[in-house]
């Protein structure tokens, strides 16, 4: 019998009723005979409320005390799963972050999982009992609650998952699986049976909320057995038909030899651009403006620098929109600093990437994208590239459109 990690997202815990429903599925999987560990995250919109509770008091909350209100989502829904189980004559026990003993560095908000102590799980694993483990939480080595970051749970599970050498660790949502691209956004995108470890990562990291990044990481570094799959089913659909759904993350590439070039599309809309323009071009120029944002702790993603004329180059980077201001500010001191001509900055830009393995194999992918985008009259902004992506940056209001032009250009919508 296997050892099973279980995440129940926010949507699948949003009401006691679905967490009834959740404790039907797990007591499904434990009188199977399988060892389960249990992970729900905060009831869907609960973090959100809490942080804005947080931002009542102090516009820009203190983040050691931001992490002690928001962590508190997920201590509701442990106790409420626990008590459901054993409704169901199911032995369970809750537990916070730091009960575990999750162990975080004191990055709050979004704190690192430094190590887990499995010794308390094991011990009730062995007599049968089902631990039920918040997400999103940890403790760093001062006691201080600590958060993983927006969608941290998923971090939580395989993590979990990691420390317990589990058989398989199942990401329960509100889809069905991985799909094309957000379903919510493109009605005809279609669930993938498999996606490599490599393109998960690279779609998470580019925007597709379905997995957060650093559960992939985790996935991936640990070699984690990791599934999507959805909450919304009958709880008492079969574990051999609910073992077998959603979508697997791979880590073999070769079973994708005979699928599409592009296995998806991902995008974001945490996307703002600032551009130097009128910029003297000499060595250390970017380091001059690139090095103090990198100071502030703003992470720079995308960079252009165009060719010189007569000695002035213009130079674009983005930021997440949540450090456009800052960024913006620390730029402008640079610009008055390096005597650049002017600055310029858009915060309504967003990124659109199209990822799969399979581009490695393929040329003229990129001219493909570009061609479908200009048919449109979509003006590409700025473009990256890496062996298995092509991002564009374009003005947001055609994020859409172009998600929808690319899924349908690449046969994206149909069967592979
Ligand atoms: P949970 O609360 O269960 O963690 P999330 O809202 O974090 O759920 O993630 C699931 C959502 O991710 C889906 O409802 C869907 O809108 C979105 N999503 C974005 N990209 C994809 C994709 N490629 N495949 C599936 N879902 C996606
Ligand atoms: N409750 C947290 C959030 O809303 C963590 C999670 O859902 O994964 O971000
Ligand atoms: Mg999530």
């Amino acid at each position: 019998m296997a050892l099973i990690v279980q995440k129940f997202g926010g949507t699948s815990v949003g009401s006691t009723e679905r967490i009834r429903n959740v404790a039907r599925r797990v007591a499904k999987w434990k009188q199977a005979g399988h060892d389960v560990v249990v992970v729900p995250s905060a009831m869907a919109g609960e973090t959100n409320r809490l942080i804005a509770l947080a931002k009542e008091i102090q516009p820009d909350p203190d983040p050691r005390e931001l992490d002690v209100i928001a962590s508190t989502g997920e201590q509701v829904t442990i106790g409420l799963l626990a008590m459901a189980l054993k409704g169901l004559g199911v032995n369970a026990k809750s537990y916070t972050g730091a009960q575990v003993r999750v162990l975080t560095d004191s990055a709050f908000t979004k704190a690192r999982i430094l190590d887990i102590d499995e010794q308390r799980l094991r011990a009730d694993l062995a007599k049968g009992c089902v631990p039920v483990v918040a997400g999103f939480q940890g403790m760093d080595e001062a006691g201080n609650i600590t958060t993983l970051g927006r969608g941290g749970s998923d971090t939580s599970a395989v993590a979990l998952a990691a420390a317990l050498k589990a058989d398989e660790c199942q990401i329960f949502t509100d889809v069905d699986g991985v799909y094309t691209t957000d379903p919510r956004i493109v009605p005809e995108a279609r669930r993938l049976h498999t996606i490599t470890f490599e393109e998960m990562l690279e779609m998470a990291s580019l925007g597709s909320k379905v997995l957060q990044i650093r559960s992939v990481e985790f996935a991936g570094k640990y070699r984690v057995r990791l599934r999507v799959l959805s909450s919304l089913t009958d709880p008492a659909l079969p574990i051999a038909e609910e073992a077998q759904s959603g979508t697997l993350i791979t880590f073999e590439e070769d079973e994708k030899m005979e699928q599409a070039v592009i296995s998806g599309i991902a995008f974001s809309r945490d996307e703002a651009k600032i551009t130097v323009m009128g910029v003297p071009d000499r060595p250390g120029i970017a380091y001059a403006i690139l090095g103090p944002i990198a100071d502030a702790n703003i992470d720079v993603d995308m960079i252009i620098q165009n060719a010189s004329v007569e000695g002035m180059t213009d130079f674009s980077f983005t930021v997440p929109r949540g450090d456009y201001a800052k960024a913006m500010e620390i730029a402008r001191k640079v610009q008055e600093h390096i005597k650049a001509k002017g600055i310029f900055g858009d915060n309504k830009v967003a990124k659109v990437s199209m990822v799969g393995v399979g581009m490695r194999s393929h040329v003229g992918i990129a001219s493909q994208m570009f061609r479908t985008l200009a048919e449109e009259g979509i003006n590409i902004q700025m473009i990256s590239t890496s062996e298995i992506k092509i991002s564009v940056v374009i003005d947001e209001k055609y994020l859409e459109l172009a998600v929808r032009v690319l899924h349908k250009a690449f046969g994206l919508d149909q069967p592979a």
